[in-house]
C-alpha cells in the first residue's frame, strides 16, 4: 500500500538489517506512554521496546482495538472478526508483523474471489448466480467498464498503478501532487456522475455500481466522502487479494502483546511487552496534560498518575477532545480542527454460528450450492460464508454494512436483527431453512455505539485533505514550541488509509520515529526513517 501521499516503503524499512534507530544508551529504560492496546499500539510500543526505551501502555478495554476477536463460547475455535477481517496482501508492513509472528493466513472469501465458490447478487429483486465474474449478464461488464474508464480517464488510474508497482516515488508525487487539487473537493458520488462513462452508460449504471462496486462489494455509503479516499483504496490494491488470520484477526495483537524479540538493546532475551507490564496493561486513560517541569502527564480513569518525556496516542483521534481530558495546549489550534472535523464511518455487523457449513449441499433442482456469498440491495447489503472444513460448526456473517446502513441496525437488539436479515435472505433463497441450522447466541457489534471507538473508521469528507495533512505530519515535530513537543499521533485515522490495518502499523512506526527523535537518537545509518523523508516525499500542503 505504497500511499501515493507519502510513498514510503516501510515494508523495506522494517526489514532493513540495521533496524530502526538508536537513542543513547543513558535514556535505555525511560518510560514511554503508549495509549491504546490496538494493532498501533502494540506496534509502537514493541518497536519502542526492541529500541531500549520502556513502553507503558494503557488500555481501556481489550487488547486488539478494532481487530477484536469474538468466540461462539459452545464451540472452542469458531470464531468471529468483529472489526478488521480480510487484509490485502498489498499490505506489506502489516504482513512484516504477521510472518514475523509466524501468524497462518487465509484467502478470504470475498464476492467472485477463486476461493469463493459462488456469489448472487440480487438487485431490485433480479437474482443472478456467478460462479466467476464471467457468469454474470453483459450489464455487469459495462458497470465494471465504466468503472476502470472513470477512473482512468479522471484520475490517471494506470500510470498511478504502474508508478507504484515501480516504487518510482517522483512519478507517484507528481501524477498525485497533479490531482489533488483537482480531487480534493469533490465527492465520489460527484466524480461518477460528472465522468464521461458513466454519464454515457445512464443512471442504471451508476447505481449498480454503488450496490455491487468493485472488490469487496458495494461502495454507495461511502458516496458522500472525498473521491481521494476511494483513489488510494484503488491504486494501492487495497480492496484486492483479501487474506484473513487463521483463528482472528485478534491473534496479531495479541502475538504482539506475547512475543519476545531476540536481540534488543537493553532488555534481556525473553522479554515481552506482557512481561514488562507483569501480564496487563495500564487501564483506561482519564486525562493528559503538561507538567510544571515540562513533562507529560497521564492521569488514569481511575486516578493513577505517572510523568513521561513522550506520549503516543493510538485510540481514534476525536477520542482526545470527547473522552480523554487532554489539555487544549498541548497541540496547535490548527490541530485540534483537524480532530474535531473528522468524519468517521459507522458500522455494523452481525454473525450466527451453524451446525456445518450446509450451504455447499446442492440443491438436486439447480446443481448450484443452496446459498451463495451475497451482496444485495436489501438492508444485509452482504452476507459471508465462513467454515473451517465439513461437519464442524460454521459461521455466516449474515450482514456487513457502513454509515447510513449500519445505522438502520444500531437500535435494534442482536436477535431482532438476525430475524430481519434472515427474512430478507429467505426472499432471496426461497425454501433454504437457514433458521433451523443456527446454534448458539448471535454476535453483533455497532462500532459507532462502543465508547472506546465513537465510530468503525474514519472517511475524509470532501476539503478534509488539509486536516488529514496536518494529523499525518504532526509526528515530525521540529517547527512545534517545546510546549508542543512529545506528543505523538498514531492510528488508522492518522494515516491517509484510515479503515485499514496498514495504516495503524505505518502511522505506529512514523511515532517511533519522531519519539526517538524527540529523546535524541537517530535513524539506523543507512536507514532514513520516515522523518527523514517526510519533506521531500511527503504530503503537500494545498493553500
Ligand atoms: P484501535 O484498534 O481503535 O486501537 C485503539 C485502542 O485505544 C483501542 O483498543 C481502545 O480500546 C483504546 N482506547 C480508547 N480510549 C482509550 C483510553 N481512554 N485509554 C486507553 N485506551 C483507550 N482493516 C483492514 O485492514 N481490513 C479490514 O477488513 C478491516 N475491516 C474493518 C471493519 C470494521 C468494522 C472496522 C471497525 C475496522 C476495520 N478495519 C479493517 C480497520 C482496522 O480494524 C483498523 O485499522 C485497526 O484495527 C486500527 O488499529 P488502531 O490501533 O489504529 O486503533
Amino acid at each position: 500500500m505504497l500511499n501515493p501521499d507519502f510513498p514510503f516503503s516501510y515494508d523495506h524499512y522494517l526489514a532493513h538489517p540495521a533496524g530502526l534507530g538508536s537513542v543513547p544508551p543513558e535514556l535505555y529504560g525511560t518510560e514511554v506512554a503508549v495509549v491504546g492496546a490496538g494493532l498501533s499500539g502494540l506496534v509502537t510500543a514493541y518497536e519502542l521496546m526492541k529500541l531500549g526505551l520502556r513502553p507503558v501502555v494503557y488500555e481501556a478495554d481489550q487488547i486488539g482495538g478494532r481487530l477484536r476477536t469474538a468466540g461462539f463460547p459452545s464451540a472452542p475455535g469458531v470464531v468471529a472478526d468483529l472489526g478488521g477481517m480480510r487484509f490485502p496482501v498489498s499490505g506489506r508492513a502489516f504482513y512484516h508483523y504477521v510472518d514475523l509472528l509466524g501468524l497462518e493466513t487465509q484467502d478470504f472469501p470475498n464476492p467472485l474471489a477463486p476461493v469463493t465458490s459462488s456469489t448472487v447478487i440480487e438487485l431490485a429483486g433480479q437474482k443472478y448466480y456467478a460462479e466467476t465474474a464471467q457468469d454474470l449478464p453483459p450489464f455487469f461488464r459495462e458497470v465494471a467498464d465504466a468503472w476502470k474508464a472513470a477512473v482512468n480517464d479522471g484520475a490517471k488510474f494506470v500510470e498511478m498503478q504502474e508508478a507504484i508497482r515501480a516504487r518510482d516515488t517522483g512519478r507517484i508525487k507528481e501524477l498525485w501532487n497533479g490531482l489533488l487539487p483537482l480531487m480534493d473537493e469533490q465527492t465520489f458520488y460527484g466524480f461518477i456522475a460528472g465522468s464521461e462513462s458513466f454519464k454515457e452508460a445512464g443512471f442504471a449504471h451508476r447505481e449498480a455500481f454503488g450496490q455491487v462496486g468493485f472488490g469487496t462489494g458495494g461502495w454507495d455509503t461511502d458516496f458522500p466522502n472525498s473521491i481521494l479516499e476511494i483513489l488510494r483504496v484503488v491504486y494501492t490494491d487495497a480492496d484486492d487479494q483479501h487474506r484473513l488470520i487463521s483463528g482472528g484477526a485478534q491473534r496479531l495483537p495479541e502475538a504482539l502483546w506475547q512475543h519476545a524479540p531476540s536481540g534488543m538493546a537493553h532488555w534481556p532475551d525473553g522479554t515481552s511487552l506482557a512481561s514488562l507490564h507483569s501480564g496487563s496493561p495500564r487501564g483506561a486513560v482519564g486525562s493528559i496534560s503538561r507538567d510544571a517541569d515540562g513533562g507529560l502527564r497521564i492521569r488514569e480513569r481511575w486516578s493513577r498518575e505517572a510523568s513521561y518525556a513522550a506520549v503516543v496516542t493510538t485510540c481514534q483521534s476525536w477520542l482526545l477532545s470527547t473522552r480523554i481530558h487532554t489539555e487544549e495546549a498541548l497541540f496547535p489550534a490548527e490541530l485540534w480542527t483537524a480532530i474535531e472535523r473528522s468524519h468517521y464511518m459507522q458500522s455494523s455487523k452481525t454473525f450466527v454460528m451453524v451446525d456445518r457449513p450446509f450451504w455447499k449441499d446442492v440443491d438436486p433442482d439447480t446443481g448450484r450450492e443452496v446459498l451463495s456469498m451475497t451482496l444485495t440491495d436489501r438492508l444485509n447489503r452482504a452476507t459471508y460464508l465462513l467454515d473451517d472444513g465439513p461437519d464442524k460448526p460454521a459461521v455466516i456473517l449474515l450482514s456487513y454494512t457502513w454509515n447510513d446502513d449500519a445505522l438502520k441496525w444500531l437500535a435494534l437488539d442482536a436477535d431482532e436483527r438476525v430475524e430481519l436479515m434472515l427474512h430478507s435472505l429467505e426472499q432471496i433463497y426461497p425454501g433454504v431453512d437457514i433458521a433451523s441450522h443456527i446454534v448458539g447466541q448471535p454476535i453483533t457489534v455497532s462500532w459507532e455505539a462502543d465508547p472506546n471507538f465513537m465510530g468503525a473508521f474514519k472517511a475524509n469528507l470532501p476539503g478534509h485533505y488539509r486536516y488529514q495533512q496536518r494529523l499525518f505530519t504532526h509526528f515530525k515535530q521540529d517547527k512545534l514550541p517545546d510546549t508542543q513537543r512529545g506528543i505523538f499521533l498514531a492510528g488508522d485515522d492518522v494515516s491517509f488509509t484510515a479503515g485499514w490495518a496498514e495504516g495503524a502499523v505505518t502511522t505506529g512506526l512514523n511515532a517511533v520515529w519522531g519519539v526517538v527523535n524527540h529523546l535524541g537518537g537517530s535513524s539506523a545509518p543507512g536507514n532514513p526513517g520516515p522523518g527523514e523523508l517526510l519533506d521531500a516525499i511527503g504530503p503537500i500542503p494545498l493553500d
